[in-house]
């Protein structure tokens, strides 16, 4: 059994330890409860995970820290273009969109990306707290067939291989095929597995807090040498949401009230009376990736497997996104349908998106510290990111809608998201995303009706015959040549692309769904 280091045993725990622990429960009669998979936490990454496994018809468990799903503190602010997609793929993202506001909310430095002209359904960010998020996501796991243990905490595992037996804080242990530590940044299972977090250290340190105050701040936002710095009123009319960077990097320990106050008074030379604070946290721009996604029947998703800045908003997408890319392909494994080989493609997939939005939260984080010279900077990157190319190349980064995971080559589309197209087929219109709500791979035959056999993969893969007359156009590169066919796997970037021929077709089909 390996515990994380510090996190609440000092040093691993042999493997014999948990074997006698087991022998002495027997003993007892107690018995281990068996999952086919579990998941360490239950946030946003831990939910959309269990989501994707259930509708798999996977026997999936979330153990979660906290007593239940409420999140103290409003934490995220919302999320992006692709996140809204993989939501209405599954058909909830109205959910969502119905308690959010949507809004243009692609920024570098200061200037605003407007993406109202890329060619998606929603070309817009959306605006809605976390707390708000993980309440939606609850209601929606709890509509699925996925086990919750609230209370509770994983504190190491064991593997072998057939599976891991998961100790949990109450002394129980679970066993399940696989693990996904979905733990959040200080994560227990990233350590435990002793995957290594390569990256750069904190430099600043920001406090956020919900408080009440008895003198009218000024509210928005406010930049200088220090950081960025906000005030917010929230929905209640008498919290105020209050961010702001404090002079020195702060400690690891838990911030106070006086710790925010002294930040306040050094940005605006008062703390503006702030009193009864329901939540005070602190974050930094610690930026680190975990060097592998996987550690055998371990595996690491969302904020566990990568941290940064919140500059940007692109944690919380990150993490959902990774669920998604993560889900079908667990399932597949544990159906007994895909080898475990399909897991490496998970890495190979998002290690590098989220490199890349590491990188784009530093620079981020360097144009919102504008002493003069910073401030040159960021007049210079606010003139470029108003030309067109630029603007859409950042904004393609921030939405998630640029994706291309690296297929090999072959028509634009390949690797790449499918839009959410308007068909018509015999039973009248239909959205392409509405075939994606049972998260299930969908042939989509844009050519002649009957022109593909895919009887060996039937009750695997869907096959639709459809019409689609409009243009093909991708954000970004723009209009891309008509294809006749595309296999869309469940989290909808396409995997083999028809140009009038089935030539790759039953590759694809191996590749993604197993061998018939
Ligand atoms: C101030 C701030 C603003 C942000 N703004 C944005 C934004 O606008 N947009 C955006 O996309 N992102 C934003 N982020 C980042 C976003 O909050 C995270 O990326 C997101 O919460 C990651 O989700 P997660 O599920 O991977 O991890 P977490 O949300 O951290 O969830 C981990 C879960 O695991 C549980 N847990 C931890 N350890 C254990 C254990 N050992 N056993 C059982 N359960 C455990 C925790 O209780 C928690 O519920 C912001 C973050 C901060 C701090």
């Amino acid at each position: 059994m390996y515990r994380a280091a510090g996190a609440c045993s000092k040093a691993p725990v042999g493997a014999h330890n948990l074997r006698s622990n087991q022998n002495r429960r027997k003993k007892q009669g107690w018995r281990m409860t068996k999952h086919a998979m579990v998941i360490a936490g239950g946030g946003p990454t831990g939910m959309m995970l269990a989501a994707e496994l259930a509708l798999a018809n996977v026997d999936v468990a979330i153990v979660e820290r906290r007593p239940d799903h409420v999140l103290v503190g409003s934490r995220a602010g919302g999320f992006h273009s692709r996140t809204i997609e993989v939501l209405d793929q599954r058909g909830v993202a109205d959910r969502f969109l119905a308690e959010g506001q949507v809004a243009q909310a692609a920024m570098i430095g200061s200037t605003v990306l407007d993406m109202s002209d890329f060619p998606t359904r929603h070309p817009y960010a959306l605006g809605i707290w976390q707390n708000q998020i993980e309440r939606i996501m609850a209601a929606w796991v709890a509509e699925l067939p996925v086990r919750i243990y609230y209370g509770s905490e994983v504190m190491g595992f064991a593997q072998d291989d057939t599976g891991v037996d998961v100790e949990l804080s109450d002394g129980q242990s679970m066993r399940a095929q696989y693990l996904v530590g979905c733990d959040g940044g200080r994560s227990v299972i990233r350590r435990a597995a002793g995957i290594e977090f390569p990256g750069w250290d904190a430099t600043r340190s920001n406090l956020i807090a919900e408080v009440e105050v008895t003198e009218e701040p000024p509210r928005g936002i406010r930049h200088d040498a220090t950081g960025v710095h906000g005030i917010h009123r929230l929905e209640d009319g008498r919290t105020e949401r209050v961010i702001v960077t404090e002079q020195q990097l702060g400690p690891s320990s838990e911030p106070t009230l006086r710790d925010l106050s002294d930040a306040l008074i050094a940005v605006y030379g008062t703390d503006f009376g702030i009193h009864s604070p329901t939540w005070i946290s602190r974050f930094t721009d610690m930026t680190r990736q975990a060097a592998a996604y996987r550690a055998g029947r371990v595996l690491l998703a969302g904020d566990s497997a990568h941290v940064h800045y919140p500059a940007g908003g692109q944690g919380l997408s990150l993490g959902v996104q990774d669920a998604v890319n993560l889900g079908w392909k667990l399932a597949q494994v544990v159906n007994g349908t895909s080898p475990e080989s399909l897991l490496d493609t998970y890495q190979e997939e998002r290690h590098p998106v989220a490199a890349r939005a590491l990188q784009h939260t530093m620079a981020q984080g360097v144009l919102q510290r504008p002493d003069d010279r910073i401030k040159a900077l960021v007049d210079m990157v606010s003139e470029l990111a108003l030309m067109d190319e630029p603007r859409k190349r950042l904004a393609g980064i921030i939405s998630g809608l640029d994706i291309h995971y690296d297929l090999g080559a072959g028509h634009p589309l390949l690797g790449r998201r499918m839009a959410d197209l308007d068909l018509a087929t015999t039973a009248g219109p239909l959205r392409v995303f509405t075939l994606l709500h049972d998260a299930k791979p969908v042939l989509l035959d844009l050519g002649e009706p009957g022109g593909f056999d895919i009887a060996p993969w039937a009750g695997r893969v869907q096959l639709i015959d459809a019409e689609y007359v409009g243009p093909w156009e991708l954000p970004v590169l723009g209009a891309v040549s008509a294809p006749t066919a595309v296999l869309i796997r469940p989290d909808g970037y396409v995997a083999w692309v028809g140009e009038g021929t089935d030539t790759g077709l039953r590759d694809a089909l191996t590749t993604w769904f197993g061998t018939p």
